[in-house]
């Protein structure tokens, strides 16, 4: 997909502050640091749009990027964040609970992990509940230019085996850095687009 146009359309954290205009969407979520900020803004073509959500202190949002005006890139805020107060995981816990539950222009999720290290407990429990709520999960493998390129098929089989992923599962490796995998990512959710 060629991407013409981008915008911050809409942020919060309840329904009613979410777009009304029933665009498809399609959600990224991911550790904190993953680089999941890295990866929007080289799918949007964009130096900084999306910001680092991470960041101590900063409202949790989910943020709505438009793309040329026919959907929107949905950006989940990290979880993981080994600072963050309990009260702020519980929110985090029950706004993307009810996102995921009820957001009906939501056709699938891309689920960002870090190609270096085997998936930890948080992603594979991200993993299980969006299939438990039946999305379509396509993988994206991040930073894959940190590591040597004969070693990427090893890591990819490493997080294919830790998150129990089925043949037909997508996995691609991303480098934000060399801006591979952009196009890949796009193929993939295309699929998705009406
Ligand atoms: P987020 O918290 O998931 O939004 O992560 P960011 O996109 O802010 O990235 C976290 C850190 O990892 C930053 O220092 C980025 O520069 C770095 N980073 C993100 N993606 C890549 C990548 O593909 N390659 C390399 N080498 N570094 C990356």
């Amino acid at each position: 997909m060629e991407v013409k146009q981008s915008s911050l359309a809409a942020v919060g954290t309840k329904f009613s502050q979410y777009p009304t205009d029933g665009k498809v969407e399609i959600a990224f979520a991911g550790k904190s640091n993953v680089g999941k900020s890295t990866l929007i803004n080289a799918m949007l073509g964009r130096k900084a749009l999306a910001r680092t959500s991470s960041q101590p202190g900063k409202t949790r949002t989910i943020n709505f990027y438009d793309v040329n005006d026919c959907m929107y890139v949905v950006d989940l805020p990290g979880y993981g964040y080994a600072k963050a107060p309990k009260t702020e995981i519980a929110k985090w816990g029950m706004m993307i609970e009810e996102y995921l539950q009820k957001r009906e222009e939501l056709r699938a999720i891309i689920l960002l992990i870090d190609i270096r290290h085997e998936p930890g407990k948080n992603d594979i429990m991200m993993y299980d509940w969006l299939k438990h709520y039946g999305y379509d999960i396509i993988i994206a493998a991040t930073k894959s230019d940190k590591i040597n390129r004969s070693q990427i098929q090893k890591h990819l089989s490493v997080i294919r085996k830790t998150l129990g992923l089925g043949p037909d599962d997508v996995l691609i490796p991303f480098s934000g850095e060399k801006k591979t995998g952009v196009q890949e990512l796009w193929a993939e959710i295309e699929r998705f687009l009406d």
